[in-house]
């Protein structure tokens, strides 16, 4: 179990469509001064440098935010393009970040911040680059399910998983609405992969039929390797901030002409 790793992944095409959103909410959450939380699930190492090998072995970022940045998709301004000079500038021009640097590049003294990460190494890796945040070395549907509803109350939740078992599917849609209702206030965000057989569908259905008031950003792109079976990426959002929607619009017409 817990064979994924998202060093080969990171700064995909699924990342930068995950992270403009993120980014973009994240950016308008911290616009008011009340006090956030920030709950991750799934958080992964929080640091990747796209020229180790695992990146380089799949090429996967080349596609994705190298040639977002040369193609113009974030502009100066885009609170993605903001977040990535920041780490680059601390951490060098081949670093990227995962969603909880992403975070930590938003959040402030009296945010709190939460995440969960099962897999040893990345524990590790991400122990050395998130001292803003409380980590959990514990599931994180558990992690979640014990802090929510948070305090403070305002905020985000954020559910990435690797979808390495099925039941990760089957299982979501009720587990998310149990999120929802425990934190009628909280964004609520969940990432899915669009995959060749549909087996996103029926949990994506079941959501969009609960959460009808939901943000539903859908993007499509060229499989990583030919006979690949994710192509797109897919973010469900309860309680999406102010403008998110629009942030989703300019995406699904960039993506379009891909
Ligand atoms: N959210 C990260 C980002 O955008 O930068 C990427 C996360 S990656 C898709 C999923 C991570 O979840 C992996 O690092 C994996 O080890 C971890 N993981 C898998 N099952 C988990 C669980 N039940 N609880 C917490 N972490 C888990």
């Amino acid at each position: 179990m817990l064979s994924y790793q998202h060093a080969f992944h990171a700064g995909n095409l699924a990342d930068v469509h995950k992270h403009a959103l993120l980014a973009t909410a994240l950016a308008r959450l911290t616009g008011k001064p009340k006090p956030l939380s920030y709950i991750e699930t799934h958080a992964g190492r929080g640091l990747y440098n796209l020229r180790a090998e695992a990146a380089l072995k799949t090429g996967e970022a080349e596609v994705g935010i190298v040639r977002a940045l040369s193609s113009g998709w974030l502009p100066q301004d885009h609170p993605l393009r903001e977040a990535l000079a920041a780490i680059r500038a601390q951490h060098g021009p081949d670093s990227y970040p995962g969603s909880p640097l992403i975070a930590a590049h938003f959040l402030r003294p009296q945010d709190a911040a939460h995440l969960a990460e099962l897999h040893p190494a990345e524990q590790a890796a991400l122990a050395e680059v998130a001292g803003f945040a409380r980590l959990h070395h514990q599931d994180g549907f558990a992690m979640a399910n014990a802090l929510i509803p948070p305090t403070p109350r305002r905020g985000m939740l954020l559910v990435d998983p690797s979808y390495e078992v099925k039941p990760d599917y089957d299982r979501m849609s009720d587990w998310i609405t149990r999120m929802a209702r425990k934190w009628n206030v909280g964004v609520i965000a969940l990432w899915y992969p669009v995959l060749t057989d549909d087996r996103h569908r029926p949990m994506v259905g079941a959501l969009a039929a609960t959460h009808p008031q939901a943000l539903r950003s859908e993007v499509r792109f060229p499989p990583a390797r030919p006979g690949h079976g994710m192509v797109g990426s897919g973010m469900f959002v309860i309680n999406p901030p102010y403008g998110l929607d629009t942030e989703a619009d300019r995406l699904a017409a960039l993506y379009a002409g891909l």
